[in-house]
């Protein structure tokens, strides 16, 4: 699938666009149109049901250690900027980046790849020419070596055809590798030399608080929702009935100023986030680790993404947090990644009791194999924790511990992409006189589909609109079936063309015979197959073949 059709589609049928597209867009950031809602919205319900509503604490489920219980929050953007400094974001959520001093562009250092290339330079207004060994660049693309022959041919002032001319040296690597960028040819730059020394760059968005707007009274956007979560640890546990093991799950925005926003919605500066935390026993936290990391996976499987796109990837010991003993990426093959390239849907993570200590005694960093309160050179602690005790008393077993925490942490709006992308589809299907036409159409999961069903009357006259409107009007009152449409323009073949490219499972016609026998025709979007229903049972049919 070419994603310039999917990113086309998007647009001309209302799922995304730029956001502040009148005044030219603004980098970073997306607004879900009308069938983008939907669908957004379906994936986030989606979640919270397989994950919060629908989880039965009285059952165990497969390869849990347990029975556990779920439960929900929905926290503040902008928290005490305190909750920051202790979670490690205000020292450590930072890129580096270069800015170029020619093309006044700012790039992510890790993302600039390039690889040396030698050459005879002309020079400009009759100066002899020379021989050039040049590292020239590019972003990181599809096709990263064509992007740099491009470059090398406009940097030496050569012809396509005479590319054989250039010597190529060692592998394409990130200029974060490199010692020097005295023969670094930036991404959009003309000369050598012009990106400065990498600078970190904090990825979290700054705020004022109130109107004085003093130095102390800053804070920033949330660049995650789960720090809501562990300073409402205690609020929770004292407030309910939940017993360790369970979980807080919440959904909401995420901010974070990245450099390089791209590649559609996956890498946004104001996203959605899905995360839960789990709190369990120190002792079993290993087993809750592999069950979560199953669980999420096979979500996804279940929701339509296939095999070999969908992997699961454990991250090598020397890729983990300091604290954690294991993290896992779901990963999607994106069709704007390289071949054989995945992106992030979600990652697992084993935190310990990282998180709730952090909240509890003050910034931590490792020592040896234990984690400390990080101390400023007159002993005191670099950033104060709250000082209140986040620890679990177990009144049954007798025993008080910080809980350990996994965490899985999911995108909503990276997997609406991946829902997207993978619903994608085209095929021949015959047109209404039988001839094979080119269809595009969505192939969504029935739960994730933004509209359910769409009603027509075949033609505008013999009472087949009232028929057609009554039926709708049917589909609108079932929540399940609430974001039902109406057409009755144009041919029925177009109509269901309509349907199919915004990926709705299914397409009751109302026509002739329905009149005599009460009977409509069901269309199903993936096989084509048309069936008679009679229409007082449309409603229980369509709820059998959703619910599935
Ligand atoms: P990446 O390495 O791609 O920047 P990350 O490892 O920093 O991601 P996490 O901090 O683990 O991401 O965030 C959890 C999830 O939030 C990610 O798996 C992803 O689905 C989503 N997410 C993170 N950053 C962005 C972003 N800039 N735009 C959209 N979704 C994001």
């Amino acid at each position: 699938m070419q994603m310039e059709s999917l990113v086309a589609l998007c647009k001309r049928r209302g799922f995304l666009f730029q956001s502040s597209e009148i005044y030219g867009g603004l980098n970073g950031f997306w607004d879900y149109g009308p069938l983008g809602v939907l669908l957004k919205r379906n994936v986030k319900e989606t979640w919270w049901n397989d994950n919060v509503l629908n989880h039965n604490e009285l059952i165990q489920p497969n390869n849990a250690p347990s029975t556990y219980e779920m439960t929900g929050l929905d926290c503040t953007i902008i928290m005490h900027p305190q909750v920051w400094k202790c979670s490690g974001h205000y020292d450590l959520f930072h890129d580096f980046m270069v800015d170029c001093r020619e093309s006044k562009k700012r790039y992510r250092y890790d993302h600039v790849l390039g690889r040396y290339v030698t050459g005879k330079k002309h020079g400009s207004e009759g100066a002899p020419s020379e021989i050039v060994k040049v590292f020239v660049t590019t972003m990181e693309t599809e096709n990263t070596q064509s992007a740099l022959d491009e470059a090398a041919l406009k940097f030496f002032g050569i012809r396509k055809k005479d590319i054989e001319v250039l010597q190529w040296e060692g592998d394409i690597t990130s200029i974060s590798k490199l010692t020097s960028f005295e023969n670094v040819l930036g991404p959009d730059a003309k000369h050598i030399g012009t990106l400065t020394e990498p600078r970190e760059f904090n990825l979290m968005f700054k705020t004022t608080i109130g109107a004085l707007g003093g130095e102390d009274d800053y804070s920033f956007l949330r660049p995650e929702t789960a720090q809501g979560i562990f300073v409402n640890f205690k609020n929770v546990c004292d407030s309910t009935r939940v017993r360790v093991p369970f979980g807080i799950a919440q959904v909401g925005k995420s901010f974070r100023n990245e450099i390089t926003p791209r590649n559609f919605t996956f890498r946004s500066r104001e996203f959605e986030q899905m995360e839960i935390e789990f709190f369990c026993h120190p002792a079993q936290s290993a087993q809750w680790y592999q069950y979560w990391r199953d669980k999420r996976f096979a979500w996804y499987t279940q929701m339509g993404l296939s095999g070999e796109k969908l992997r699961l990837r454990e991250h090598d010991a020397d890729e983990l947090s300091h604290y954690s003993c294991g993290t896992a990426d779901i990963e999607y093959a994106f069709p704007f990644l390289a071949e054989g390239e995945y992106g992030e849907l979600e990652g697992i993570a084993h935190r310990g009791d990282f998180d709730l200590r952090s909240h509890m005694e003050g910034k931590l960093v490792k020592d040896g194999n234990a984690l400390i309160v990080e101390k400023l050179p007159n002993g005191q602690p670099k950033h104060r924790g709250s000082g209140k005790d986040l620890s679990y008393y177990d009144d049954l077993a007798k025993e008080r511990f910080i809980p350990h925490v996994i965490e899985p942490s999911a995108g909503a709006d990276r997997a609406t992409l991946a829902f997207l992308c993978e619903a994608y589809n085209v095929d021949n299907a015959p047109d209404e006189n039988g001839k094979p036409q080119e269809r595009v159409f969505l192939k969504f999961h029935p739960r994730l589909a933004p509209v359910k069903a769409a009603v027509f009357p075949l033609v505008k006259k013999d009472s087949m609109p009232e028929i057609a409107q009554e039926i709708y009007g049917e589909l609108k009152r079932e929540p399940l079936t609430a974001s039902a449409v109406y057409d009755d323009k144009g041919a029925v073949g177009r109509r269901y063309r309509r349907q199919d490219e915004i990926g709705t499972p299914y397409c009751i016609t109302v026509d002739g015979q329905t009149l005599q026998d009460g009977t409509v025709t069901l269309r199903d979007r993936d096989t084509l197959e048309q069936v008679r229903i009679k229409k007082d049972n449309l409603i229980a049919e369509l709820d059998g073949r959703l619910k599935q």
